[in-house]
């Protein structure tokens, strides 16, 4: 097992990196606020370094899962970036949600230097990445992806090549598209239940075992009945999200009107005081006085 890196020990890199040290990998720990740091070598042995570049020396693959674009680009470029810290050879896997235009920057910036590149955002939440079964959707090259994926499996339940640079973020945006208008129709269903009179739980548990069913169906319609939402993933960062589909589209052309409106809903939310709010707070907005 060699030397490896993880850059952003937040909800998902956390327990992502605690995975890599249980299958055995020496790992080397970053994290921009130390303390987060300091307590996951606490936890799971290890090492932890003051910058990127630092945590990046003599590691065969660096794995980074932090905020966007910038946080990104902070972290691999610039004086204390993993780039500088990493030799020919080695690997950068990028676990953030982030652009495909950074995706194929950064291949190109990484491959100029003799360093494979991996676009592989992540689907799952916090309890896949707590489980390690997180679905992982990858963009680069064959060579490096079958290099990188035996590592991947720790924390992954299911890693797949999609394509050149930028087809993981590709992927992700679609993983996006579709839960936006999803979330959106079992929060109208659950509110149009109340408004008829039905107890919506029982409706749910009829419904989900039809052609309604979904993930967010099965997994948020009690915390969404009971109005809860301090859990999951944060509106803010679907919102990060559909900024990029979105930006995207006008690229490629391509139509999405449910997703734009469901992005302004959202912005609704945000105004409610959801900033940290699951996603399945869409309902809150239906369901305000
Ligand atoms: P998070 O808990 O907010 O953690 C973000 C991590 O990035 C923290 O370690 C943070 O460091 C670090 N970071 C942010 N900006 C940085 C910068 N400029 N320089 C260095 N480090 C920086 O977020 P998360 O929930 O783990 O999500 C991480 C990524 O995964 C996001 O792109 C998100 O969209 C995606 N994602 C999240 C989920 C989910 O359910 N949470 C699911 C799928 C995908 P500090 O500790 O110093 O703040």
């Amino acid at each position: 097992m060699g030397k490896v890196a993880f850059l952003g020990l937040g909800v998902m890199g956390y327990p992502m990196a605690g995975h890599l040290r249980k299958a055995g990998h020496d790992v080397t720990v970053y994290n921009r606020t130390a303390a987060k740091a300091t307590r996951w070598v606490t936890e799971h042995g290890g090492t932890s370094a003051t910058t990127p570049k630092e945590a990046a020396s003599g590691a065969k693959i660096v794995f980074a899962c932090v905020g966007n674009d910038d946080d990104l680009r902070q972290v691999t470029c610039g004086a204390d970036g993993a780039f500088e810290g990493m030799v020919r050879g080695s690997a950068f896997v990028d676990h953030t949600t982030a652009s495909a235009t950074i995706a194929r920057e950064l291949h190109a910036v990484a491959a100029g230097r003799g360093i494979g590149f991996v676009d592989a955002p992540v689907s799952g939440g916090q309890a896949g990445a707590e489980n390690g079964a997180l679905t992982i959707m990858a963009g680069g090259e064959e060579a490096v992806f079958a290099e990188v994926s035996p590592v991947i499996a720790a924390y992954a339940r299911m890693a797949r090549l999609m394509g050149p640079a930028g087809a993981g973020q590709l992927t992700k945006m679609v993983n996006q598209i579709c839960i936006a208008g999803l979330v959106e129709a079992l929060s109208e269903g659950i509110h149009f239940a109340g408004k008829a009179g039905l107890d919506p739980a029982a409706v749910i548990e009829v419904i989900s075992k039809g052609a309604a069913q979904s993930w967010q169906m099965e997994n948020r319609y009690k915390t969404m009945i009971d109005g809860k939402f301090d859990h999951g993933f944060a509106v803010d960062w679907m919102r990060k999200d559909l900024a990029i589909c979105l930006d995207e589209a006008r690229r490629n052309g391509a139509h999405l009107p449910v997703t734009a409106t469901v992005d302004q809903f959202y912005s609704e939310v945000q105004a409610m005081g959801g900033n940290r709010w699951d996603t399945s707070s869409l309902i809150a907005r239906l369901e305000r006085t």
